[in-house]
């Protein structure tokens, strides 16, 4: 049965090398149906922020399946990344990336690479909640859940048990954000439990891309948080030979996007020069996801057998290792032309089934915890001084809620504290805590007291325990 999917042609190099990789597919013997529509550039120059329209939703919401080229986010305010938005609107909380390096037909300086990293793809930094509370001060919430690392953890381990991996790392900076890459990390020891056949490792992720850098063969699987795993694999892709050569699936429960994990290439678009090769894996994962891992193998089999022939683009082309030097759909015919080939020295692949693509919903219910309220962090605009601070900040006090410190970027800065080698910003964080407990009538009270003062307010947080540990980080110093 024909499978309808949801093609985009993106913006800069996008159209060809998705010209170049439907041609492909369709010659290979696809039984796709597809559906086009316009995102990115043109669409953000009508007047729509979001770079898509809603008619292009609701296509997008039948088919279920997307493949995507790349799309170019115009710079300045107001414009939201297409590719945040459509992760987050489709559940796409998964993103595979795969790299390995094509020795010795794409020069690279580490001939065993062979490695898929895993990365959270909804929250972290990407969650995309920023705010600007002051002249100096700017802020971009990390937000890391229990349930949605819990669910990246699941289908990294599944992922890696249903394609014979043997090894799993996981990456994070649990070392400095204690709570939120912590709790990345505690969550990846947990349900690793449950896979005892898979080897386990933890990386700091500073050190761990580091090592991809210099021994990328050391690793199988690595499962990160959104950036670092954006970051990391364009650096896996780069050390295997090239940027181009990788593709992605961005999965979730009920949909799917595939799209090359480069950009648009403004500066080599229409030159019939880019690398179509990532998008065309990208669609050798769609082929697998749709139930056609017959034609999967056709094509991935006959763009090895192109590669292994030295017939490459111009980012993969090095004297003495290639032997032709082609464009964008000069590489497509070479492809098509080997249609029915393998590669005679690479490994040839065959897939069978669909690779795992959704971990299954059975989250385990949180540990019932105890919550309870113990106080707030009032952040203040001031840039004035600080014990004159401490001093007005102390007048709040009421109810059960006394002044306990104040913090510059994290910072204890009042009481008995040596500010002057400090660099302090215009907002404080000034820390009331109740006895043993407080109530939000206190906080409502209190806050009422410092609008009548005049006092700039610009944010505050709630202070909880769970199960008694503090839910919060103390100051630097405190
Ligand atoms: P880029 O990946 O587009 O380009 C980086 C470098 O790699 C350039 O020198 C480019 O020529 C080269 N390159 C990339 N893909 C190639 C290919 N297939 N073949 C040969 N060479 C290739 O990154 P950038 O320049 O930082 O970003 C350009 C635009 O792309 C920006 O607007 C950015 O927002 C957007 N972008 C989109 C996506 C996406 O749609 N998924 C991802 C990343 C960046």
């Amino acid at each position: 049965m024909t499978t309808p999917i949801t093609v985009a042609y993106g913006d800069g190099i996008g159209p060809e090398i998705m010209e170049a990789t439907l041609h492909i597919l369709r010659e290979a013997g696809a039984d796709i149906g597809i559906e086009t529509i316009e995102v990115g550039e043109r669409v953000y120059n009508m007047g729509a922020t979001s770079g898509i329209l809603p008619s292009a939703w609701e296509t997008l919401k039948r088919n279920k399946v997307l493949l995507k080229a790349p799309i170019t986010t115009p710079q300045g305010k107001g414009y939201k990344s297409l590719n945040v938005t459509m992760r987050k609107t489709l559940g796409l909380y998964a993103n595979i990336r795969p790299t390995q390096s094509y020795h010795p037909f794409v020069k690279t300086a580490h001939p065993a690479m062979n490695m898929v990293i895993v990365r959270e793809n909804e929250e972290d930094l990407y969650a995309g909640i920023e705010y600007h509370q002051s002249e100096d001060v700017y802020e971009c919430i990390k937000l890391i859940t229990r349930s949605g690392s819990e669910r990246i953890m699941r289908y990294a381990f599944d992922y890696a048990v249903a394609n014979g991996r043997k090894k799993i790392t996981c990456m994070s900076k649990d070392n400095i954000m204690k709570m939120a890459d912590g709790l990345f990390h505690r969550t990846f020891d947990e349900i690793g439990k449950e896979y005892p056949k898979l080897e386990k490792e933890h990386y700091i992720i500073d050190i761990g891309a580091a090592r991809i850098a210099a021994k990328p063969e050391a690793f199988d699987i690595i499962v990160t948080e959104n950036l670092y795993g954006d970051i990391i694999s364009d650096i896996a892709a780069e050390v295997s030979g090239s940027v181009g050569l990788a593709g992605s699936s961005n999965v979730g429960e009920d949909f799917a996007m595939f799209e090359a994990i480069h950009g648009s290439a403004p500066d080599i678009a229409g030159k019939d020069m880019a690398n179509p090769s990532g998008i065309l894996q990208s669609a050798v994962m769609m082929l697998i996801h749709i139930g056609q891992p017959d034609i999967a193998s056709t094509v991935h089999n006959a763009w090895l057998a192109t590669i292994e022939d030295g017939i490459h683009t111009p980012d993969i082309y090095r004297q003495y290792v290639s032997r032709e030097k082609v464009g964008t759909q000069a590489f497509a015919e070479a492809v098509v032309k080997r249609l029915g080939k393998k590669p005679a020295q690479l490994a040839a692949v065959e897939y069978k089934k669909a690779e795992k693509t959704a971990a299954p919903a059975k989250m385990a219910k949180a540990a019932v915890i105890r919550k309870e309220l113990i106080g707030v962090d009032v952040y203040v605009y001031w840039t004035g001084d600080v014990k004159a601070l401490g001093n007005k900040m102390k007048g709040l006090e009421g109810g059960g809620l006394t002044l306990e410190n104040l913090a510059n970027k994290g910072l204890k800065a009042w009481p008995d504290a040596d500010t002057s080698g400090m660099h302090l910003t215009d907002q404080y964080r000034c820390r009331f805590r109740g006895k043993d407990s407080a109530t939000h009538a206190e906080i409502v009270a209190l806050l009422a007291r410092a609008a009548s003062l005049g006092i700039d307010v610009t944010k505050t947080d709630n202070l909880y325990t769970f199960d008694g540990a503090p839910g919060f980080t103390l100051g630097q110093g405190e």
